[in-house]
């Protein structure tokens, strides 16, 4: 008789996923959580917006991840149109003067970009992982032939 139960996993979850397959949405939610996209048990960040080397839960190799910019451009557009609807909201509904305005979205979108500039971050991580993008399939990328490595080793 033959099953398709997978037959080797490193998940630390109740969920299966045959070995080598890597859920993204999972990922990301556990990225989102802070926590490592692998096992969902390890610390991603060791401190503000800086990320682990090494997941201390699983030992998967976290500095692959290029997240660059993309973190601040998502955090930058989920903002904007939670402090820009809400400031139209409400002035539609409750005319006050532009200083008070100021004083109330100015703090708002100060908060809300520290308090989640680093779950975005965590999830765009958790993506590459899941994606195996920038050397988390197992491989570090190769340059072309005929261009130079920055390092100067070919
Ligand atoms: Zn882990």
């Amino acid at each position: 008789m033959q099953t398709n139960a997978p037959t080797q996993t490193h998940w630390q979850s109740n969920q299966t996923v045959p070995a080598g397959e890597r859920n993204t949405v999972q990922a990301m939610k556990r990225g989102l959580f802070c926590t490592c996209p692998a096992c969902g048990s390890g610390k991603l960040f060791k401190s503000f917006l800086k990320s682990v080397d090494h997941c201390a839960a699983c030992g998967e190799e976290m500095s692959h991840h290029r997240a660059d910019d993309l973190p601040a451009y998502l955090s930058i557009v989920l903002i904007g149109h939670i402090v820009l609807g809400g400031f139209m909201m409400t002035d539609l509904v409750w005319p006050v003067s532009s200083w008070i305005h100021l004083a109330i979205w100015t703090p708002l979108t100060v908060i809300l970009a520290l308090a989640t500039i680093q779950p975005i971050k965590g999830a765009v991580i958790g993506l590459q992982w899941a994606t195996r993008m920038h050397g988390f399939g197992g491989q570090e990328p190769k340059a072309e032939s005929g261009i130079s490595h920055p390092s100067g080793n070919t």
